[in-house]
Order: structure tokens, then sequence, then C-alpha cells
């Protein structure tokens, strides 16, 4: 014998109760089959909610019957054909008066008692294994309904009765020994007390029916029909990349549902086991799909983690004093009153010092548990020697499990510092003896995030993905997002890395897709968008909460500058090409990388000086590795290198700034290059990144523009002083043409102190072929005494720029 059990998904309407007797017909063929439904899909809750709303008097207890009613009724219809309807919708009204009468007792004494709401809700069951039965006998299986009632047996613990083996078994065997139909459809969940009240397995507890008859029968295989292809990595709805375990052993797959994973009800294994029954979880839409069985010696792949599984609502209980150390008997106090009380105890950890003991237990039983143990303990805590107990709400376990994790080192240190990494605060850890589980204790809004982290270190290959949200998509945010969809293959490939741009906002509109948006036509996307908010983007990428995630500033807006600390608070990398935040005062300066120290998130800014020049980094592996800066020398504009590489005795100074402004070498307002602010902010930062403490005023900058010009207050009026000093800029260049040298705007940093400013710079200097836009910085270190570093290269242009940016994502990919 065989036994198919199929949930409340894949009986939950006509349509998939007709899949299910697909399925039911081919496995006959070979033998016969219990097969043990749930209740419709749903109707177990609604009929509690029906129970709790007739308990407080609330009248709409009879509107929601009616709507349980209606689907039975309307799934009769579909399924049966007209000719014999009649006879099963009479059975089934008849049914729901009885419900009705139990339902109004509930609200004329205004209470449903355990037994009472066993009674209601095992109607689900009771209803949808009849219907099916009916629906099989109309299309001509030979099959028969038999009441579990009348073969599980279980003591009067309402709600979750435990089995009497001894008479389930006889039972079982008695019936199945002897029936002589093909097919016997079981209500799954019910059974009966010695007494005759109906009684309940426990949510979930269909599975279970199924395991109970399986083992009593001695059956060949027990299937659960499910609505996933099998036991996940993770729980599918809420990691996208998890998938099915072909193969789990029986240990495994407990340990995964004792913690969690609600494919299947925790005790179901326990009656297989023992018997060494396979079990196969196969998926009703996807019949063909392999499925995970689960057998003594599973032969899957020897990962050392099988799979990752998590219980939400827990709260962790604790309980400490002096009065606990080397004093025997505490804990067998404690947990005789937790088990007196009935209180599952999920999760356990004792300090060595014995000062704490740290109980998981579920949200539930906090209030009950809190005050059970505060008695217990009453007189040691007027004592002062024990602490009342403490608790912490809204927390979750997840859990790594797998059989081979006891030999294979490191795992906990991986799976711990992965968590950190992402910022996940972790309050209790547990690991049992079997080391087949590694638990801990975590925020229950980290979930989802916590997951995700452990399924990509232990499960992906080691393909990280990385969550991008971008702010700016002008000059370089098109150009970057263009690169992105270029390279994203390669980066997959080659590098292991998933880059996904989340959001995109630009001053107008502001974009959110968590499956990742589509480079493809992000414009129209974002003209669709929703109006954008730097408040509000902030909020949102900090509530979405996903791992890898990295803030992408392109603007140059000192808003944005400003939210960057909200960002790596939440442990959110932030990589920017605006440089107001590396610029702004010191002490915002450091506090930003404290801030990406303290919550393990990168801060870069590479293209802050020389666009994708990598000077930054270059800078910090330097001091990284132990080397001192003596001197910086460097050429950091290329708006004026544009400027005075075309200005001449034939050229006026007026007419080839206005042209560098046309072609976008400048900034708008030309006087910030030409003033030298922007140059200024540069050395600054390179100062601060060689590990000075410096402010932009304790730079030095003697201006070339004549005092008229720095002092006028619009673009017009600038030009205007630029054509009047006409004298002025022409003697500047004949005074170093005159000893064939060339001008070049210098930033310099040497003994602490930085200064920019035009120089007159003579052949054979490493700055007097300097081309076009080019930049070039010479660091002279201890290291470099002699002959400096030199990097040298287009520093300004949205191409290289864009370039800058991806390289500092991909360093944020493989730190
Ligand atoms: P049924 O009604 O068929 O008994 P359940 O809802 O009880 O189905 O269990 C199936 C659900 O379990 C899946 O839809 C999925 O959301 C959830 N689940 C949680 N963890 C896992 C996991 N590790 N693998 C598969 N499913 C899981
Ligand atoms: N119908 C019951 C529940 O929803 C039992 C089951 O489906 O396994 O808990
Ligand atoms: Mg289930």
């Amino acid at each position: 014998m065989k036994v198919l059990k199929f949930g409340g998904t894949s009986v939950a309407n006509a349509e998939n109760i007709k899949r299910v007797k697909d399925i039911v017909q081919n496995s006959v063929k070979e033998q016969k089959i219990a097969v043990v439904v749930s209740a419709l899909g749903g109707v177990t809750d609604l009929l509690l909610e029906t129970a709790l709303l007739a308990s407080h008097q609330n009248e709409k207890y009879a509107e929601l019957l009616q709507e349980i009613e209606k689907r039975h009724i309307d799934t009769i219809r579909e399924l049966i054909p007209v000719s014999s309807q009649s006879k099963v919708l009479s059975a089934v009204k008849r049914e729901f008066n009885v419900l009705e009468t139990l339902l109004e007792g509930a609200f004329l004494i205004g209470e449903t008692t355990p037994k009472l709401s066993d009674k209601i809700v095992s109607y689900g069951e009771l209803l949808s294994s009849f219907i099916i039965n009916e629906y099989f006998e109309a299309e001509k299986l030979n099959s028969v309904h038999k009441d579990s009632r009348t073969l599980i047996i279980t003591n009067d613990n309402f709600g979750k009765g435990i089995v009497d083996f001894p008479t389930t078994n006889q039972l079982c065997e008695t019936y199945f020994g002897t029936v002589s139909y093909d097919i016997v459809v079981v209500p799954g969940f019910v059974a009966s007390s010695q007494g005759g009240n109906s009684t309940t397995l426990g949510r979930g507890g269909s599975d279970y029916t199924a395991s109970i008859i399986a083992a009593a029968t001695n059956a060949q295989k027990l299937e659960i029909w499910t609505d996933v292809s099998g036991m996940y990595t993770a729980n599918p709805r809420l990691v996208k990349q998890a998938v099915a375990i072909s193969e789990i052993s029986y240990e495994e797959a407990m340990e995964l549902s004792h913690f969690g994973a609600k494919v299947l009800y925790p005790p179901t294994i326990q009656p297989v086991l023992a018997k060494g029954i396979p079990m196969h979880i196969k998926n009703t839409f996807d019949p063909e799909a392999k499925g995970t069985l689960i057998t003594k010696n599973s032969n899957g792949t020897k990962r050392a983690v099988r799979g990752i599984s998590h219980i939400e609502n827990i709260a962790l209980l604790s309980l400490e004093g002096s009065g606990m150390v080397g004093i025997p008997g505490i804990s067998k106090r404690l947990f005789e009153v937790l088990s007196t009380g009935e209180i599952n105890v999920v999760l356990i950890t004792q300090a060595s010092s014995e000062h704490s003991i740290c109980l998981g237990i579920s949200q539930d039983d906090v209030r009950k548990a809190g005050y059970l143990i505060n008695e217990a303990f009453a007189y040691e805590i007027s004592l002062g020697k024990i602490k009342p107990s403490i608790v912490e709400n809204n927390l979750a376990i997840v859990a790594l499990v797998g059989d081979n994790m006891k030999s294979h080192q490191g795992l906990s240190g991986r799976m711990f510092s992965s968590l950190g990494m992402n910022n996940v605060n972790i309050r209790a850890i547990a690991q049992g003896a079997s080391e087949r589980n590694i638990s801990a204790v975590i925020d229950l809004k980290d979930v989802k995030k916590a997951l995700n982290t452990l399924h990509e270190k232990f499960f992906e290959d080691n393909i990280r993905q990385l969550n991008l949200f971008v702010m700016g998509v002008g000059n370089v945010g098109a150009k970057f997002l263009k690169q992105i969809e270029q390279q994203k293959k390669f980066l997959k490939e080659q590098m292991k890395l998933n880059v996904r741009v989340i959001a995109l906002a630009n001053s107008r509109k502001m974009v959110f897709d968590e499956g990742g948006i589509s480079l493809k036509k992000w414009q129209e996307l974002l003209d669709n968008g929703e109006k954008a908010d730097i408040e509000t983007f902030v909020n949102k990428v900090n509530e979405l909460n996903l791992r890898n995630s990295i803030f992408v500033d392109n603007t140059a807006t000192e808003l944005v500058a400003n939210t960057y600390g909200d960002y790596l608070k939440n442990s959110v990398s932030v990589v920017t090409c605006n440089k107001i935040a590396s610029s702004s005062v010191y002490s915002n300066y450091v506090q930003l990388k404290y801030l990406s120290r303290k919550y393990n998130a990168p801060f870069l800014f590479e293209t802050n000086v020389g666009a994708g020049l990598p000077i930054i980094d270059t800078l910090k592996n330097l001091i990284a590795s132990g080397d001192k800066v003596t001197k910086i020398q460097a050429v950091l504009s290329g708006s004026l290198n544009f400027v005075f590489n075309n200005f001449n005795d034939q050229t006026h100074f007026d007419i080839v700034v206005k042209q560098a402004q046309e072609e976008g070498y400048t900034e708008p307002d030309p006087k910030i290059d030409l003033s030298g602010i922007d140059v200024m902010r540069k050395i600054l930062i390179l100062a601060r990144e060689s590990g000075h403490v410096m402010e932009l005023e304790d730079i030095e900058n003697e201006s070339f523009l004549p005092q008229e010009c720095l002092n006028t207050d619009t673009v017009d009026e600038f030009f205007e002083s630029l054509v009047k000093n006409k004298d002025h800029f022409d003697a500047i260049y004949r005074a170093a043409a005159s000893k064939g040298h060339r001008l070049k705007y210098v930033a310099q940093f040497e003994n602490g102190n930085a200064k920019v400013g035009l120089q007159e710079i003579p052949e054979g200097h490493p700055f007097y072929n300097l081309e076009g836009k080019d930049n070039i910085v010479l660091f002279y270190t201890e290291r470099y005494a002699e002959q400096p570093l030199l990097i040298k290269g287009a520093g300004a242009g949205a191409d290289v720029t864009a370039s800058g940016i991806f390289a500092d994502i991909i360093r944020i990919g493989n730190f």
C-alpha cells in the first residue's frame, strides 16, 4: 500500500481536486492507496475565525459560515455531475446545519472550549474528504470514504492530541488489512479521543495523519503532495534562489521542519522513520518535478549545510543572577515549571559562568512563562539572588541544518560573519551537540535578509547579489546604467557577482522594484515612477533591508550627500561621485568613515578625484601597507587644463573659458573651476585620505584671478570681468612663455600644508606635456622617496566617471 497526502492548496477548489484525481489515478494502477486530505485551502483558518467571532458574540460569524458553505457547495457543483449532485449537496448541507448549531451554542454562551473548537474545526477535513470521495466515485474510481476518527485515537488534549499508538496501529492494521477498495479517502488532521470526542493533531497535522497510517500499515511509501516541488534549501517564498533538495535524511528533514520549514509538520517524521518507510514530497501542480526523497541514508550532495530554516514570533526569556552560579537544580526547576505550563522551549543557551540561562519560546507563551517563572523563583527574587525574568519580543530563529556539518570546520564562523557583515544583530546562539543544527536568534525584521545572506553564502556557489539604489541618472548616471547592463553577464559568470538595480531616482521621479529594474527600459519605468523624495527614498531602502545593499549617488547635490549617514547606519554601502560629503567639515567626514567601519558598509568615493583614475584606492593601499605620504603634487582639474592648454597669444582668455563652458568641461558657473574651489576640495580629500586632519579653509589658494573677477555675482558679470582684465591674463601667459614654461593649475600637499594655484612648469617636468583634460598625481612617500608614484590619464568625462563608480561597486562585491 502507498499513502498519498494532499494539502490545503492541492484541494483548494474543483480545478485542483481534478489534478489530485489524475495523480491518484496514476498511482492506483500499481497498488492500493490511502488518500489523506486536508481541508479546502484556508478553511481551517476560516472555521477558527467563525468560532472566535461566535465566542465574542459577534454575529458576523454567521456570514462567514455561509461563505465557507458556499465554497463547498460551489466545489461540489463543479466536480460532480448534476445527476448525482443532490445527494451530496444535501449531505453537506446537513453537516453545515450541525456546524451552525455548534456555533450558535458558542455564540450564546460567549465562549468556545478547546473541545468545541476541535469539534468545529474538524468539519474542514471531514467535508473535504467526503466531497473528494464522492467525486472519485462519480469518476468511477473504486474508492471509499473512511472517517479517521475511527482509526486514530488520541488523549483528550484538544488542539493537539497525543496519539495512542497501540490502539491506533491496531485499528489501522485491521481496517486496511481487510478493506476491499482500491482507494480509501481519509480526512487528515482529525482524530478521536478515547471518549469518542473529535480531537485534532495540531496545525498542519494532516501530514501526521498520513504518516501514522503509513507506519501502521507498513506502507511501501508515503507521498506528501503540496504546493511546492519539495523541501527547499530555504523557504521559497522568502528566498527566490532556493532550490528543492533532491534527497535528505529523516533527521535533517526533522530538524528543518522543527525549525520552521512548514512544508512538513514536525511530528510526521517519527512514525515513518521508525519503520524506515521512504517519504517523498511532491508538487501537485508540477507532478513531473523530482521532489524531495526523505530516507534513512540520503545520497544527496555532500554539502555540509542541507537547508536553512526559520521560525518567526520568537521571544527570548532570560533568567540571571548570582544566585544561579554553582547551585544545582536551578535549570531543573526552570524546565519543570515550563513543562507544567506546557510551554515549548525552542532554544536554550547557558553561559558557562552559569550566571544566566536564556530560552527561546513562542511569543504566544511569553506572559504565561514569565508569570510562572517569577512565581517559582519568588523566594530567590525576593532575596535579590535572581532577577525577575527578562523578555525580549519580536525575534526569530534562523538555523543551518545538515548531517555533515559536524565534519566541517568554520561553518559557524562563516554563518555569523556573513550575518554580521549585513548588520544582522545576533541575540543568542545555540548549536546542538549533534552538530546537525546551528541556530541564531535575530530580530524579526531581519529574517528575510538573514535567510538570503545565508543562502547566498552556503548554496549559491559564492554568487553574491549586489542590490543597487541609484540616485541621479544624468550624464554619469545614464552611462553607469549602460555599463552595468553591458557587463551583467560577465560579472555573473566571471566574477560571481549578480548586480541588480533595485531603485532609480532623479530630481523628479523615483522607481523601486525588488525584483530588479529592467535596464533596457529604465527611462520609461522611471518616467512612470512616483514623485521623487530624498527622505522617502532613504526610508524605502532601509525598510527593504536587502543584503549587500549599495546606495549610488551620481548627483552633485548637498541634500543627497547629507543622507549618507542614514544609509551607512543600516549597513547600506555608499558609492558616490559627489564630492560634497568628503570635502565637508572634517567631523562629518570622520563620522561617515566611523559609521562605515561600525556597520561594515564601505563608503567609497574614488571618482571624487581624477574621475575613474585609481587615485584614492592607490593611496589607501599605500597607507594600509604602512607607507607614509610626504608630498602630493597634482594637476586635478580637467577644465583648467583645457583652458590653459588652449590659451596663448593667439587666443582670448574669456573666449577659451567660454569654449570650455560650452563643451561641458566646466561647472555651469566656470568661476567655481577658475577660482580653484573644485581643486581645493580634491586636494583636501587626498590630504585627509593620507591621514591628515584638515579643513577647506586650511588650504592656501593664491588665485590667478584678479579680485574684481572674484567679486562678481553672476556668470555674465564674470565673463565681462574676464574681458576687462584681458591684459592681466595675457601677461600671465607671456611671463611663462618667455621662459619656455607652460601654465598648469597645480595642487600641492607637503608637511601638512596644502595649496592650490597656477604655476609655470618648465620643460621636462612630468606636468609639462599634460594633454586635454588629463589629470596627473605624483605621490612622494617614504617608499617612493626619489621617484614618485605617478598616476595619469583622463580625469574628467561621464564615461570614465561612470567606470570609476563601477569599479567602487566591484570593490564592494569583492569585499
Ligand atoms: P500543505 O497545505 O500542502 O500542507 P503547507 O502550506 O503546510 O502546505 O506547506 C507548504 C509551504 O511551506 C510552502 O508553500 C512554503 O511556503 C512553506 N515552506 C517553508 N519552508 C519551506 C521549505 N524549506 N521548503 C519548502 N517549503 C517551505
Ligand atoms: N487543515 C489543517 C491546518 O490547516 C491541517 C493541515 O492542513 O495539515 O492546519
Ligand atoms: Mg502542511
